[in-house]
């Protein structure tokens, strides 16, 4: 599909995509969504790159994948129940290029992302209850270690900034028992239910839920 899309520097770019990514015959897709350049393109006249988000599909028949991709500005439309856009139940939906990187990750490495949002809701949480954070945590599966453990990006610590946390791969296999047992059950089913697998389907709303706590200013440095 051709469309134009606005640059910052308000000049219109072309800019030509497709409905359907067949990772079978574009394998090389699947490499530039996992390293974040896939659907980029340079402004022409600023020169800057540019990430324009439309709703495609990602397939791959021989690996049983069908991820149907939504922008972000459709987050709340999809989450509202208002998205005009239909959902087969045994696919998987991701919501902006981060959730397609990771999905395509979580596939790669075998694991099952039932099991991947299982951690994320542990972790999360435990950062919430020792760290009373500000910002809503976002958690991200990176990659595996040489042990074979799981390596997360964890958003919303710190300004602008991703930590990694490091999961033992022993943890994966007991949040595995875990999600088949209690898929069904609150809260996993809250975000395990397909075909939008994904923790941030519950919004967490820290001021509200967080204890006021008087903190001492921090000194001015400089
Ligand atoms: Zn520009």
């Amino acid at each position: 599909m051709k469309v134009k899309v606005p640059c910052t520097c308000y000049a219109p770019v072309d800019f030509e995509y497709d409905e359907v990514v067949d990772l079978a015959q574009a394998p090389e897709a699947a490499n530039q969504i996992m390293a974040g350049s896939f659907m980029e393109v340079k402004c022409p006249k600023c020169g800057k790159a540019l990430h324009p988000e439309f709703p495609f599909t990602v397939k791959h028949e021989g690996k049983k994948i069908d991820i149907q991709f939504l922008p972000e500005r459709m987050r709340d439309d999809y989450l509202r129940g208002t998205s005009k856009y239909c959902f087969k139940k045994d696919g998987r939906i991701v919501i902006g290029f981060p959730e397609l990187a990771e999905k395509l990750k979580v596939i790669n490495e075998g694991f099952d992302d039932r099991v991947i949002e299982v951690i994320k809701y542990y972790m999360v949480s435990k950062i919430e209850a020792d760290q009373k954070p500000e910002n809503e945590i976002r958690a991200f599966f990176e990659c595996t270690d040489s042990a074979g453990n799981l390596v997360f990006q964890v958003l919303g610590l710190k300004d602008n900034e991703a930590a990694q946390l490091t999961i033992p791969k022993s943890f994966y296999e007991v949040c595995k028992v875990k999600t088949l047992a209690y898929q069904k059950s609150e809260p996993f089913c809250l975000f395990l239910s397909p075909p939008y697998i994904s923790l941030l389907r519950i919004s967490r709303v820290y001021e509200e839920i967080t204890e006021p706590e008087k903190k001492p200013e921090p000194e001015q440095k400089g």
